[in-house]
């Protein structure tokens, strides 16, 4: 049986028996390998367990061999403000300058036509290689909370700019496909106010909907209208196997995990099937940031607030029913 262009075998599975190999500088004379065949699980886990069905062999030069002790990568120098005609001039500067590990894509329009950028960043980014997972960030999707927009466009400029000399990114570029949109909500953007740190104006799109009320919900009948943002990120879901997302907000200190409704409406948690899963990557996730991780609050907008570990189950926190997160493949914080 072939379902979308994945061989699937009937029968018993097969077991891998693997150990997680220390981390390998792939910078260091890598070669690119495209897997044209059955899908291989072994993409991720160690250069010993994926040779069987190679078909095509690239070399990647220009990589140093070896790089020197205390090799630091480098940090986006910027992090300023992009509106709409400097996000898209910034997507097309990095896709042109770095063109053979970036792709820029649109998924659609906003209500007032702008577009929905998407910048993948992989080591063949035009196509979905068998076994390597699909990842997908969204920031800005309430358009006043910038900083995920930003963040996500420095993590674009660090990916590009440590690519074949940072072993950590070049591992990741290579064996990851790595979707980054900046902004689901640039009519939002451009109507918030620089330094309006509590209000809401531009939070919603140019229909004045709230876009993370407006997904379907598996509880509740949403009633507004669905929003052409919203259409345009459903139908990427759609055509995209994702195994793992992102979604950055403004406000909360925290990493918030599926689900994020509860069948009574109840805030209390609400365990999805992957709940170990999730826990244990938003706590990766918060371990990064040690103030997230003591639970150290927003303390402009929130001064009371703890989160233990900073994460949190969704419904637990608030149950909205619409809300993106549980509507975004296999996982979302
Ligand atoms: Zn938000």
């Amino acid at each position: 049986m072939v379902v979308n262009s994945v061989q699937v075998i009937d029968g018993k599975p097969t077991e891998l028996n693997f150990t997680l190999q220390p981390f390998v500088n792939e910078a260091a004379g890598r070669t690119s390998q495209t897997t044209t065949s059955s899908p291989s699980t072994s993409h991720l886990i160690s250069p010993m367990t994926k040779a069987s069905n190679i078909t095509q062999i690239q070399a990647v030069p220009t990589t140093p061999p070896f790089l020197p002790p205390g090799h630091q990568p480098t940090h986006p120098k910027e992090f300023r403000h992009h509106n709409y005609a400097d996000m898209e001039l910034f997507l097309r500067k990095y896709n042109s300058g770095f063109s053979s590990i970036t792709h820029l894509y649109s998924i659609g329009r906003s209500v007032q036509d702008r577009e929905l950028y998407v910048m993948v960043i992989s080591d063949n980014p035009n196509v979905h290689e068998h076994g390597e997972p699909e990842f997908k960030y969204v920031g800005n999707m309430h358009g006043n909370e910038v900083v995920g927009r930003e963040l996500l466009l420095n993590l674009i400029e660090y990916l590009c700019r440590n690519y074949g000399t940072d072993p950590e990114v070049t591992q990741l570029v290579n064996n990851t496909r790595i979707h980054i949109m900046p902004s689901m909500n640039p009519d939002g953007y451009e109507v918030a106010v620089e330094g309006d740190v509590k209000g809401y104006k531009g939070r919603n799109n140019s229909n004045d909907y709230d876009l993370n009320r407006n997904f379907p919900d598996q509880f509740v009948t949403i009633t507004e209208p669905r929003q052409p943002e919203t259409i345009a990120v459903m139908s990427w879901l759609k055509s995209n196997p994702f195994v793992l997302s992102a979604n950055l907000h403004g406000g909360s200190l925290v990493v918030n995990y599926p689900f994020d409704d509860d069948k009574d409406e109840l805030s209390r948690y609400s365990r999805s099937p992957d709940d170990a899963v999730f826990k244990q990557v938003a706590k990766a996730y918060s371990q990064e940031n040690p103030l997230m991780y003591k639970g150290h609050p927003c303390v402009d907008l929130y001064p009371e607030e703890y989160f233990k570990d900073g994460i949190i189950n969704g419904a637990q926190w608030y149950t909205v029913p619409g809300r993106f997160l549980q509507r975004s493949s296999k996982a979302l914080f």
